[in-house]
């Protein structure tokens, strides 16, 4: 089983089971790369989570054991999301917490996608 920054990965966590179907979410891209929905609990206008399709703790154990195919079609699939979600006039965030110290709470690689108002400076 894989671990990374202390944390295990979980094949029954939620984004897991979102991937395979067994719990619902609000869809707005799929590809054999990644997976992208709207987070339950929307902290900007437009708060989407993208997931790679993978057992991926975080950044950290994806950057280091994904294959490069995966690898270049995840973060493609972040940009094309943001880009579908018309952001790129105003601009957007992107944000993946990886660990303990950054209070990481599902252990599936996500990053959030944050958009539709001006987000004032990181980490305030
Ligand atoms: P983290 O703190 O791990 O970076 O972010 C986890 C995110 O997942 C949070 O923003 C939380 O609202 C979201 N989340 C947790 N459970 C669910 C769920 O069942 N469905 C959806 N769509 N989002 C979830």
């Amino acid at each position: 089983m894989t671990v990374a920054n202390g944390i295990p990965y979980d094949p029954n966590n939620i984004f897991a089971r979102i991937l395979r179907g067994e719990i619902p979410s609000k869809k707005l891209f799929e590809n054999e790369h990644a997976f992208a929905f709207h987070d339950i609990n929307p902290q900007a206008p437009v708060h989407v989570l993208v997931i790679p399709k993978g057992p991926y703790v975080s950044l950290a154990d994806f950057s280091a054991n994904a294959p490069a195919e995966l690898q270049a079609g995840f973060w493609r699939a972040v940009g094309d999301v943001a880009r579908q979600l018309g952001l790129e006039p105003d601009g957007y965030r992107i944000l993946s917490n990886a660990g303990t110290n950054s209070h990481q709470e599902v252990p599936h690689l996500h990053v959030h996608i944050f958009g539709g108002k001006p987000l004032g400076p990181m980490l305030s």
